[in-house]
């Protein structure tokens, strides 16, 4: 029988550089099929290629057995290929329901859009994931979890029989990834085939059937979930034996670099209490909303603080707003870093000096010298 779907050979390079050489890809109608790999394996581009969005240089796409071109993103949903991209590629200033029906709006008899049948079918798919949110909000208004639920049902409920995600869970609470292995077995017991892109390998063993794993743009093997423990996959992954992995430094000193004493703000953050100390990695955890972000925003003045202290080696500061907190030494990588954290029209010089350009202040004009010097 001919698989669902067969990648072979594929290759793929961008100016010159070789990211995908001679890749392999197999999936089976009614399976879940995790691609694995290091950061900048080449998972996302092989996927890309499968979508549309790149071309391959050479190798073959067979889908039911049958070679097929797929020349754009159009192509690859003809061949019933969907793809939830990395990235999110919603817009903003339309609502769920717009952007779930976007290119296939539903139409009236007299050929307009459908708007009322549109939002209707757009909250049963809402409903269905459990999800509490109206169809008519726009998505600019939802947080990252739920613009990726969107995002998720916008390609599964078109009747696609390839599915890729790609890390479809990073930004998701438990509840919403239970409600998406959910939708994963509903479109399994559908005959659809899936292509799942994890790091975790809780996930893998809960929904997949085989893993393949790839390693610098290279196919290192195939194997069945059931049949493979997680040291075997991360000596395919990394190449190297787990003893030479995962060694632990511990180099953080006493010195206490920042100390934060019963912080309040609003409803989000109450009395939070921690220490870092220098050289330390402090990790924060919890569920979307615990107030995580809400506490680093304080800290780094973009949110006020009803009461409690900071303190910054040893010395009380008074974080009054985004200017005084990098004055005083804190930087923060914000949680959407394509909507608050870059300048993306602006080049990688702008990006990495605009908030030090008083660093490149000489009798107030900017040395360009020493910022390029710098980038
Ligand atoms: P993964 O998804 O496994 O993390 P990617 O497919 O995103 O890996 O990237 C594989 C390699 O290809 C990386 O080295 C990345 O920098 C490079 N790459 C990806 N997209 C492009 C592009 N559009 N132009 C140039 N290089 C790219
Ligand atoms: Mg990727």
């Amino acid at each position: 029988m001919a698989h669902l779907l067969e990648m072979k050979n594929i290759c793929k390079s961008f100016s010159g550089v070789s990211v995908l050489k001679n890749n392999h890809l197999e999936l089976e109608a009614g399976e879940v099929h995790a691609l694995l790999g290091e950061n900048g394996a080449g998972k996302s581009t092989l996927i890309k290629i499968l979508g549309g969005v790149y071309t391959k240089d050479s190798g073959q796409i067979l889908v039911d057995g049958q070679e097929v071109e797929i020349t754009g993103v159009e192509s690859a949903k003809e061949h019933g290929i969907r793809i939830i991209h990395q990235e999110l590629m919603l817009i903003p200033d339309m609502t769920i329901s717009e952007n779930i029906f976007i290119g296939q709006e539903p139409k009236t008899k007299a050929g307009t859009v459908d708007k009322k049948k549109m939002n209707e079918m757009a909250q049963g798919f809402l409903d269905s994931m459990h999800l509490d949110l109206k169809s008519t909000q726009f998505i600019r208004d939802l947080n990252i979890a739920q613009q990726q639920m969107v995002e998720i049902i916008r390609a599964i409920s078109f009747g696609a029989k390839i599915i890729v995600m790609d890390e479809p869970t990073s930004s998701l609470t438990e509840n919403e990834v239970d409600a998406l292995f959910e939708a994963i077995k509903a479109l399994k017991a559908k005959n659809v085939g899936i292509i799942y892109i994890s790091h975790r390998m809780a996930e893998l063993d809960a929904i997949t059937d085989r893993i393949t794993v790839m390693r610098d743009g290279e196919y290192i093997d195939t194997v069945v979930t059931k049949e493979t423990t997680h040291d075997d996959l991360v000596a395919l992954m990394v190449g190297r034996k787990l003893g030479d992995l995962y060694q632990k430094h511990e180099n953080y000193s006493d010195d206490i670099i920042l100390k934060v004493e019963k912080l309040a703000s609003g409803k989000e953050v109450k009395n939070v209490d921690f220490e870092l100390r220098r050289g330390e990695v402090l990790g924060f955890s919890g569920l979307v909303g615990s107030g995580r972000s809400e506490t680093m925003e304080c800290i780094f003045g973009l949110r006020h603080k009803d009461s409690g202290h900071i303190y910054i080696e040893n010395k009380e500061v008074d974080i009054k707003n985004v200017k005084t907190a990098i004055n005083a030494g804190i930087g923060l990588v914000p949680e959407d870093r394509k909507q608050s954290g870059i300048y993306p029209i602006q080049g990688i010089r702008f990006n990495a000096t605009i908030e030090i350009l008083d660093k490149f202040l000489k009798k107030g004009r900017y040395n360009s010298l020493q910022i390029k010097s710098q980038g």
